[in-house]
């Protein structure tokens, strides 16, 4: 049976025996590929109801029943949340579904300018965003997966700072070689005993002050399964009050010259 999989321990008893434990590790791994693969496939068909139902929201004209505009407003953001729920749930199964990874030259020029602009989208012009790039070279690897995990970290220094505060993105040589990206922000910052479970999925730490910015819990699961597939690390240094500054660590085999004539903007 190709799906048994035996992990075998030796462990010291006594002075003159040895005991051989033998595990199938194999049945863990088919519970955790069930689980993988249950996640997608529920995700996977709440797609097209949700679908129907944000369609016809949009639709509905509230206008001639004023009492019904909140509640009509109500539904289009919370079925507008779920969409975003399932589709952070649709992207952590294909990220986990994948050992290998699309090695394309990621162009940081443009990639660079698309996260200004989501910045400011998202913060409707209510901070200031600086975007530097210090670097000069481009990376190695996947530019959607690359692009959903700083979009992720753009999108929370945006939600995690008031209006008033600086969103700051700096692409910079790193030490031995390689390159970091960093988000910066000013905003309400994290509690230190926090930081180390912030990447697992739908770990938030304050419940009503997410729930207010509409994330879905599972941005920073996301940020940690693309560096993962990058060999890269998050590092998150966090001050409350001032701010907090994510970075993304990646190594030397991952930086590319780069090519001057890529126009195209990462999806
Ligand atoms: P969410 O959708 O809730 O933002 P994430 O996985 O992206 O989920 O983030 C997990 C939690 O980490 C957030 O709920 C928030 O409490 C905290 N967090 C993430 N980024 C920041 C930030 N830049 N500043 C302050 N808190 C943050």
């Amino acid at each position: 049976d190709p799906s048994i999989r035996i992990s075998l321990r030796l462990i010291p008893y006594s002075d003159a025996l040895w005991l051989l434990v033998a595990r199938d590790v194999g049945k863990l791994m088919r519970l955790e590929k069930m689980r993988r693969d249950f996640v997608a496939n529920v995700s996977h068909e709440l797609r097209t109801p949700l679908t129907v139902v944000h369609g016809y929201l949009d639709m509905l004209d509230p206008s001639d029943n004023p009492e019904w505009e909140p509640i009509v407003g109500e539904m289009r953001r919370q079925s507008q949340r779920m969409t975003q729920l399932v589709e952070d749930l649709l992207t952590l199964s294909r990220l986990e579904a994948q050992d290998t990874l699309v090695e394309e030259e990621v162009a940081m020029a443009p990639m660079l300018s698309t996260l200004r602009r989501e910045a400011e989208a998202i913060g409707q012009g209510r901070h200031t965003v600086a975007v530097e790039d210090a670097a000069g070279v481009d990376l190695r690897g996947s530019s959607r997966e690359l692009h959903s995990a700083f979009s992720n970290l753009v999108a929370n220094a945006v939600r995690y700072t008031p209006s008033g505060g600086h969103i700051r993105v700096r692409f910079a040589p790193d030490a031995g070689g390689g390159v970091a990206l960093s988000v910066e922000d000013t905003g309400y910052g994290i509690p230190e005993a926090h930081l180390a479970r912030l990447t697992e999925r739908f770990y938030r730490v304050s419940s009503s002050r997410t729930r207010e910015t509409g994330g879905t819990g599972l941005g920073l699961a996301i940020v940690k399964h693309v560096l993962q597939l990058h060999q890269a690390r998050l590092e998150i240094a966090s001050e409350v009050g001032r701010g907090s500054i994510f970075t993304c660590r990646f190594g030397a085999e991952r930086v590319m010259a780069r090519t001057e004539d890529i126009h195209e903007e990462p999806h």
